[in-house]
C-alpha cells in the first residue's frame, strides 16, 4: 500500500543525508495520505544508506503500525500531531542539521536578516516554548508536536514552514516530501547566513520591511513574477 509515498520518503531520507542535514540516525522524514489518513515514516534507527522504499512504515493517526515490519522513528507522534493539527500539510522533516540546531539550542529565533531568507520565509523562524517536566514525562514525542502548533497559533504556518524546537532541532513542512525536504536545506543555508552576520555585527538590523515585502511577494505573492511560470529558484 503507498507504494508510491514509500518511494516518496525513502528518496527525501536519503536526501537530507546527502545535503549534509543529517549524520547517523539523527532525522526523519515522513508523509501523509489524506485520503486514508494514513502516514509514512522512516524505521527507527535505520541508517539512510541501508534505507529501501518497501522498509518505511505505514502508521496511522493513533499511531498503531498498519503495516511494516520495523519499530516507526521514534518522532513519529510528533508528525502525527502536526498532521493533525495542519491538515494542508503533506510532509514533515525532522533534521538535527548544525546551524539551525544552533539557534534551537541558544534559544533564539533566526531573524529575517537578508533577501535570501526573506525568498523564502515570511518573517523569522521562530523557536518553541521548552516544554514543562511535566510535558517531557508524559508523552514527550506528542507534546513536542503540540508546542510546535502551539507556536503557530497565530503565525501562518505555510508562510514560515520551519521553526526550532527549543533546546532540540528544527522541524520543516511542506505540501509534497520535495518541498518539506527544500525548506530543511533553505532554513540551514539561512541559519549559517544569520549565524555569520551576527558574528560580523552582533546589532545587525532585520532586513527592511520594504525590501522584504518586494522579496517574499515577488516569489509567492498573487502577482509572482519570479521563474519560469512555475516554482522559482533564487537567482
Ligand atoms: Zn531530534
Amino acid at each position: 500500500m503507498l507504494e508510491q509515498l514509500k518511494e516518496d520518503v525513502c528518496r527525501a531520507n536519503q536526501e537530507i543525508e546527502r545535503s549534509e542535514l543529517v549524520v547517523l540516525t539523527w532525522g526523519n522524514v515522513s508523509g501523509f495520505d489524506p485520503k486514508q489518513k494514513l502516514m509514512v515514516i522512516k524505521p527507527s534507527g535505520m541508517d539512510c544508506k541501508q534505507m529501501e522504499p518497501e522498509f518505511m512504515i505505514v502508521v496511522d493517526l493513533r499511531g498503531s503500525v498498519v503495516e511494516g515490519d520495523f519499530r516507526p522513528s521514534s518522532d513519529t507522534p510528533t508528525h502525527i500531531e502536526l498532521y493533525k493539527a495542519w491538515d494542508d500539510v503533506m510532509s514533515i522533516v525532522h533534521t538535527h542539521s548544525d546551524y539551525a540546531t544552533m539557534f534551537a539550542q541558544a534559544q533564539r529565533s533566526i531573524p529575517c536578516l537578508g533577501t535570501t531568507h526573506a525568498d523564502f520565509f515570511k518573517g523569522s523562524v521562530a523557536v518553541t516554548r521548552s516544554l514543562s517536566r511535566e510535558e517531557v514525562k508524559e508523552g514527550y514525542e506528542k507534546n513536542t508536536g503540540k508546542v510546535i502548533a502551539e507556536t503557530f497559533q497565530k503565525r501562518d504556518h505555510l508562510s514560515v514552514p520551519a521553526v526550532l524546537v527549543s533546546g532540540h532541532g528544527p522541524f520543516t513542512w511542506g505540501k509534497t516530501t520535495d518541498e518539506a525536504v527544500k525548506a530543511s536545506i533553505a532554513l540551514e543555508k539561512i541559519a549559517k547566513m544569520a549565524y555569520g552576520t551576527l558574528v560580523l555585527s552582533p546589532e545587525a538590523p532585520n532586513l527592511p520591511d520594504h525590501v522584504f515585502k518586494k522579496h517574499f511577494m515577488r516569489k509567492h505573492g498573487p502577482k509572482a513574477y519570479y521563474g519560469q511560470g512555475g516554482e522559482g529558484k533564487n537567482d
